[in-house]
């Protein structure tokens, strides 16, 4: 008895049309029954709501994409034993942002011999391409 209370207590509605539904998961507060709603819901104020949301989430798994690219980058200037500066660091994780955010199309930048290519896919996925350079030149004397 007292279970059926909460579950219509936490029966989800729409905090743009007010139209109610059934959850097909166990919701746990009042939030997350109005997060549940909105995310459910087709009206037009929901949907624009759905919109947002996905385009933030692509937003931060491209930033975390930057960030663990930057980082495998990091990873291997310290295996060859360069110094990877903090500032080179913020500035491509800042020039994936920007190439992210489409305020430019692709940047490239050389460091220590490596070319960085940022850029987007036709598909709107972040390309981080690394080209190594390791023609080994000896001196013989
Ligand atoms: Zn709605």
């Amino acid at each position: 008895m007292k279970k059926e209370m909460k579950e219509e207590y936490l029966l989800p509605r729409c905090k743009f049309c007010g139209k109610q539904m059934i959850a097909d998961t166990v919701l746990q507060s009042d939030k997350e029954a109005e997060e549940y709603a909105v995310m459910h819901c087709d009206c037009e104020l929901a949907r624009d709501y759905q919109e947002q949301v996905k385009k933030e989430r692509e937003k931060e798994e491209n930033k975390k994409k930057i960030r663990d690219a930057v980082s495998d980058f990091a990873q291997y200037c310290e295996k060859k034993l360069y110094v990877f500066d903090p500032d080179a660091e913020a500035l491509l994780i800042a020039a994936g942002e920007t190439v992210l955010n489409g305020k430019i199309e692709n940047i490239a930048v050389n460091v220590f011999g490596v070319k960085i290519t940022i850029s987007l896919s036709a598909k709107g996925k972040l390309k981080f391409k690394r080209s190594y350079k390791e023609s080994a030149v000896v001196e013989v004397m």
